[in-house]
């Protein structure tokens, strides 16, 4: 038998681009997750979500941030522009979310993209169209807040077999609804959040922007488990080059789900040896096979952390990570022990 070699082919851009942003949007919340991230770069303290058939059909964002400049327009949604990274020395010293230029892009390359956005120093806003990383026509006049709202439509329209692999609507739904919980309850003091399905009159997720913490875990997670909730923090660590702050359950409080909400450097994580670590802790005081909630901020220098992550993965890596994790053991522990005495202290008085 002869094998005849095929000739390789430069495959073209569209193709490159759609089959690159089908990695970086995998389902809509990671497309609502980046679009929500934009909106706390451009400073908005009031977000609002409406999602439709769990994002599949439409996912609307509106934010009271900064807005887009109208000559920006035209390369918005092209790829790796940006107006937050300028050279590769700053991503070391980046404050915001975004800093590749491609959220809006990959967006565009599989569904069809709208933006309304207006500054503070426009008369009116702007809506623009785009599809495949291009503006269809002239961007309209159009009366519009401060601020940015970005819809997209049909999303995965040519990804056909992505489309139908994502059928469920009320699944996508709650994925969406629980990356904007933790959101929400972390930006507890910055930026209040609304989310609902299109045709809801009462949100599923509001939070006010200044609420307590405790009281926006209350409003997501409910009264009954909020009240169990303790506080805790570890002081800078001046060789570690961190600090942590928290919510955690008392010894009280169990459930069948460890709920675990973390974020280093204000980006949703996740830390498959520090969760273990806890549950380890909680192991001791909670009925076997039971769970705590614990919503946990972490700042680590930024220089310790890599931050060069791809969208798609929330597995973080930082310095001292044995040391670090084992001294906010030590946070946790302290703090169930005194819960738990408090309660026998007051069980027997
Ligand atoms: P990145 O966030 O990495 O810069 P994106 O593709 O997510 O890339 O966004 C591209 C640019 O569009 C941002 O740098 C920002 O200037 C602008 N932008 C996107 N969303 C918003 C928003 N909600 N408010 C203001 N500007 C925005
Ligand atoms: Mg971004």
């Amino acid at each position: 038998m002869t094998l005849t070699a095929a000739p390789i082919l430069r495959l073209e851009t569209a193709v490159v681009n759609r089959i690159a942003a089908g990695e970086v949007v995998q389902r809509p919340c990671n497309a609502l997750k980046e679009l929500l991230e934009n909106c706390l770069d451009a400073g908005s303290t009031s977000i609002q979500i409406i999602l439709k058939q769990g994002g599949l059909i439409l996912l609307q964002i509106s934010d009271n941030g900064s807005g887009i400049r109208h000559d920006d327009l035209p390369i918005l949604c092209e790829r790796f522009t940006t107006s937050k990274l300028k050279q590769f020395e700053d991503l070391s010293s980046i404050a915001t979310y975004g800093f590749r230029g491609e959220a809006l892009a990959s967006i565009s390359h599989v569904a069809k993209l709208t933006v309304l956005t207006k500054t503070a120093s426009d008369v009116v806003g702007k809506k623009a169209v785009f599809l495949d990383g291009h503006l269809q026509g002239s961007p309209l006049s159009m009366a519009a807040n401060q601020g940015t709202q970005i819809t997209v439509e049909d999303l995965f329209y040519n990804l056909p077999t992505r489309k139908r692999a994502l059928k469920s609507g009320a699944e996508e739904f709650n994925r969406s609804a629980d990356m904007v919980a933790k959101y929400a309850i972390h930006n507890s003091g910055r930026a209040g959040f609304s989310l609902k399905k299109d045709k809801d009159t009462t949100p599923y997720v509001r939070t006010t922007k200044d609420a307590t913490l405790q009281t926006n875990i209350g409003q997501i997670f409910g009264h009954a488990m909020a009240k169990e909730l303790i506080e805790v923090a570890t002081a800078d660590s001046a060789r570690l080059k961190f600090k942590m702050s928290g919510w955690i359950t008392n010894v009280n409080y169990n459930c069948k789900k460890f709920n675990f909400l973390l974020f280093i450097n204000h980006r949703l994580v996740d830390h498959a040896g520090l969760k273990r670590s806890l549950q380890m802790v909680y192991n001791a005081y909670l009925p076997k096979g039971t769970h705590p909630f614990i919503y946990m901020s972490l700042e680590i220098a930024p220089e310790n952390v890599d931050v060069n992550v791809h969208p798609t993965k929330h597995e973080v890596h930082f310095l001292h990570q044995d040391e670090i994790v084992e001294s906010i053991q030590q946070a946790v522990d302290a703090k169930l022990l005194g819960s738990n005495t408090s309660r026998t202290f007051l069980t027997q008085g």
